[in-house]
């Protein structure tokens, strides 16, 4: 059992910003999310996190319907970066990890234990603002792990990074899947998609495309990842 997304719409007004998508993923996968800007990947996500209520439809995790006071166990790295410019690393993690009920000790040994594996253990005491994007990232990705929440929704994850960094949350990724993280990312990219999932969904204007495994769908669809690029 893990998360189920039964026949969800969600509009704004006139507007249907998801169509009707309907898709499980199982406890442990890692499941990649595909579409162009707009396509309703980051409405998904929150009503993923109970942030929008779905104008139609259910979803749940673990059998029990999704709503915002379970977001402990959901961890979210969202689009819009949203730490505090002038607070230093090691405050700016504290201060969200005591939002999910963490004590200062267990908080400050997760970070630590983060910043030596993204190579960057003296970070803890530079303020958010002195940190290059990317790296900004990296401590994004950490305040959205640090409290080992059981589903992780990362929302384009390695968008504006560089390479190296991009190999560096990749590692981490398929670390935390392995360790048994439910994981759902979403991307522009197919090849970030392909590398780190079995099973995808593409996301066009709001209706789910296309739904399965890669293997098989990169079979029978592989015209249809054009528009996914150019759109
Ligand atoms: P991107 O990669 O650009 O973030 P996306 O796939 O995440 O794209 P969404 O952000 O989910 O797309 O947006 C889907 C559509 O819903 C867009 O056309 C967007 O303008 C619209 N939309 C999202 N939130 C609202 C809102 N609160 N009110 C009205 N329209 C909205």
């Amino acid at each position: 059992m893990g998360l189920d997304i039964t026949n969800v719409t969600k509009r704004f007004g006139a507007f249907t910003a998801v169509d009707d998508l309907t898709l499980t993923v199982p406890a442990g996968q890692m499941f990649g999310m595909l579409g162009a800007n707009g396509a309703g990947k980051t409405t998904t996500f929150r009503m993923l996190l109970g942030l929008l209520q779905p104008t139609e439809g259910k979803i749940s995790w673990k059998g029990e319907e999704i709503t915002y006071q379970r977001t402990n166990e959901v961890g979210y790295l969202p689009e819009e970066r949203g730490l505090y410019p002038k607070l230093k690393v090691k405050d700016q993690l504290l201060y969200l990890g005591r939002l999910k009920g963490m004590d200062k000790a267990t908080i400050l040994a997760e970070m630590e234990k983060w910043l030596e594996q993204f190579k960057v253990p003296e970070y803890a005491t530079k303020r958010i603002e002195e940190l290059s994007k990317g790296n900004q990232q990296k401590i994004q990705f950490i305040a959205a792990v640090i409290h080992k929440p059981e589903l992780l929704i990362l929302d384009e994850p390695f968008s504006g990074l560089d390479p190296v960094n991009v190999e560096l949350l990749k590692g981490a990724v398929m670390e935390l899947q392995q360790n048994g993280t439910t994981i759902l990312f979403s991307s522009h990219r197919m090849e970030h998609v392909e590398e780190l999932c079995e099973h995808l969904c593409i996301l066009h204007h709001g209706k789910p495309v296309v739904y399965g495994k890669l293997r098989e769908i990169k079979k029978s669809f592989s015209k249809k990842n054009v528009f996914i690029a150019s759109d």
